[in-house]
């Protein structure tokens, strides 16, 4: 053979690989969706009828007669006109308390104190003698008293067991005399830094306890075992595949939740991803800053690269810092939970060794104080693109809002909190300073984006009621008529936004995830209706029909 007759055949070789490659083998995609409604979230493009998806990627999207022409699966999923919208993200939650709460007594939305006390009564009445009794979600702001209840209604119902039933923000428990007995409480403990025992007028304590006063009960627990932790991860993660949730950013990982998290990857058995943020200060914190962050574990199912720390505590338990008194309770001004110097020491840690710093702060005077602090860090680092956050930011000094776009700071806000606490929130801060709360529209005005959670679970989880509030601030039952402060809502492009794309850059990811675009990442929710365009009260009944996470369905109705 002549050397021509060789380039030749390579040539055809070639050729013909190039061919089945192009037409034949890259035809082939994992699954195609067609005749659906999509919403890409890309503006440039933003609807489309069907999508193919190979290797956890989107690899086309268009027509549903473009993408059937072109490609071929076995797995074809006819849409039937449901809509489509990228994969939605909780931006702020706490996987483990979920779990734990799906696990114990569920007092959330519970009107009465004698309701509250019959559950307890029914509890203690199969626990053997000793042995605690646990639940979480109470909130007086509802009941017709609404003064912090006292353990002597407790003491009635459950005289041998310890009670501790947690508040609804999660920021105040409730317990028995018995536990504290078994935690050694009297008249003579002492209030701790950052926390308060609620006494009657002998100084005997009357069964509340609020923010750092909590660990003097909590602390005396065993703790969970790692296959506890894992059974409630999961248990929590089925929940909120079911729900449409294909991300969440869990808020405050400690050695052991991080542990269980890596073997969840490594088994596979995580439906959903988790963007983590350790919790500071803590001994975990202290060992692991220095190793730098865990990104994309197990196939990208795992992300561990930011810090939690905790400015101030919550308003409803009046331990949110404000610049001025509470409203409703003179002279009090609510606790920081951090000296700024332990704060800033954490923060310049979490910058030097790659992770994003996320900073808890609800009153006016913490998110000042915290702007301060990350203007400085900024100032201080030679690394560009931080994407510091404030978790919440749910009160502001209206000098503050520009601050945020400002400084590229990104605030972190749970919009299911504004309709929770309009009842009462008004009375801690008072017709002016309320103005500042929740304000959403306010920030975005400004040009600042936020990345929208639940704080499950210190409120819902549901994700489409998070998005009914934000462009409704109504309740559920469509109250006050018009919205609360309705000039804060969200458009409902803003409002998807919020749970997808500024989500997914809330978390240094939206390359990968956050709109439905070519090569991203296949996380997808597809739903009953379309939440664009129905009624606000009908996107309360639309259901998930599907969530895909990276091409694979991880929950079907
Ligand atoms: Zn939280």
């Amino acid at each position: 053979m002549n050397k021509r007759r060789i380039y030749t055949l390579i040539l055809i070789v070639i050729l013909s690989f190039a061919i089945y490659k192009i037409f034949i083998c890259d035809r082939r995609a994992d699954m195609i969706l067609i005749n659906g409604n999509i919403y890409t979230g890309n503006d440039a493009n933003p609807f489309a009828q069907a999508i193919a998806i190979k290797d956890k990627n989107i690899i086309a999207l268009g027509s549903s007669a473009d993408i059937s022409q072109k490609y071929k699966s076995n797995n074809v999923i006819d849409l039937r006109g449901k809509t489509v919208i990228p994969g939605l993200i909780d931006s702020h939650a706490h996987m483990f308390g979920f779990g734990q709460m799906l696990n114990s007594i569920m007092l959330v939305g519970i009107t009465s104190v004698e309701e509250i006390a019959e559950k307890i009564q029914e509890k203690a009445a199969s626990t053997p003698a000793g042995e605690w009794i646990y639940g979480r979600g109470w909130d007086q702001t509802l009941w017709a008293d609404k003064s912090f209840p006292t353990k002597d209604i407790l003491d009635q119902v459950s005289p041998d067991n310890p009670v501790i039933l947690g508040r609804i923000d999660g920021h105040a428990i409730w317990v028995n005399q018995k536990a504290m007995d078994v935690a050694g409480i009297s008249a003579s403990t002492p209030d701790p830094d950052g926390g308060k025992i609620l006494r009657d007028q002998k100084n005997n304590p009357t069964g509340i306890f609020i923010d750092n006063a909590t660990e003097l009960i909590r602390k005396i627990f065993p703790p969970p075992s790692d296959l506890e932790t894992e059974n409630c991860i999961l248990l929590a993660a089925k929940e909120c595949v079911k729900a449409g949730l294909t991300e969440v950013h869990d808020m405050g990982l400690n050695s052991q939740t991080i542990r269980v998290y890596k073997k969840l990857a490594d088994e596979k058995k995580l439906p959903l991803r988790i963007y983590g943020a350790i919790d500071a200060p803590s001994d975990t914190w202290n060992e692991m800053y220095k190793n730098g962050p865990t990104i994309g574990y197990g196939d990208g199912m795992l992300t561990i690269r930011a810090v939690k720390m905790y400015a101030d505590g919550a308003l409803g338990s009046r331990g949110a810092a404000l610049i001025e008194d509470y409203s409703d309770d003179p002279v009090n001004r609510g606790l920081t939970l951090l000296s700024d110097s332990e704060m800033e020491k954490i923060g310049t840690q979490a910058i030097e060794h790659g992770f994003q710093v996320c900073t808890h702060a609800i009153g006016d005077r913490a998110n000042h104080v915290v702007l301060n602090l990350y203007e400085k860090l900024i100032a201080k680092s030679k690394k560009s693109d931080l994407r510091l956050r404030i978790e919440h930011a749910q009160v502001l000094d209206p000098t503050d809002i520009p601050r945020f776009k400002a400084l590229g700071v990104l605030p972190s806000m749970q919009p299911i909190h504004a309709t929770s606490d309009m009842d009462w929130a008004a009375a801690r801060l008072g017709a002016q300073r309320v103005k500042g709360a929740y304000a959403w529209k306010s920030l975005i005005n400004t040009g600042a984006i936020i990345p929208a959670g639940s704080d499950f679970p210190n409120d819902i989880m549901q994700p489409l009621w998070g998005f009914y509030a934000e462009i409704t601030r109504t309740d559920q039952d469509g109250n006050p008529i018009g919205g609360w402060y309705p000039q804060e809502c969200m458009s409902r492009e803003e409002a998807l936004k919020s749970y997808t794309l500024w989500a997914a850059y809330s978390s240094f990811q939206e390359n990968k995830r956050g709109t439905v675009e070519i090569v991203k990442l296949a996380d997808l929710t597809i739903l009953s209706k379309d939440i664009m365009k129905i009624s606000p009260e009908a996107i309360l009944t639309t259901e998930v029909e599907y969530t895909i996470v990276g091409g694979n369905i991880v929950f079907k109705k």
